[in-house]
C-alpha cells in the first residue's frame, strides 16, 4: 500500500490515519486515509491541518 511513497508523522484519528509524504519532486503532501473495513476512503491535502481536519470530520458511509 505504501509502495512508492514515504510516510512520515503518521497519526491515527479514530479509524483515519493521517500521514505526511513527499512525492518524486520532494514536495509535501498530506494524506488522510480511512482504514475501516469497507470504507477505504483516502484523499490528499495541501496542508497538514486540512488533512487532520478531514480526519476529524470523516464519517464512514458504512454504519
Ligand atoms: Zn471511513
Amino acid at each position: 500500500m505504501t509502495a512508492n511513497r514515504r510516510f512520515r508523522n503518521v497519526i491515527r484519528i479514530g479509524p483515519v490515519q493521517v500521514a505526511t509524504s513527499y512525492d518524486d519532486r520532494g514536495s509535501e503532501k498530506h494524506t488522510a486515509a480511512c482504514t475501516a473495513p469497507r470504507c477505504n476512503t483516502s484523499a490528499d491535502y495541501d496542508s497538514r491541518a486540512a488533512a487532520e481536519l478531514a480526519a476529524h470530520t470523516h464519517r464512514c458511509p458504512v454504519r
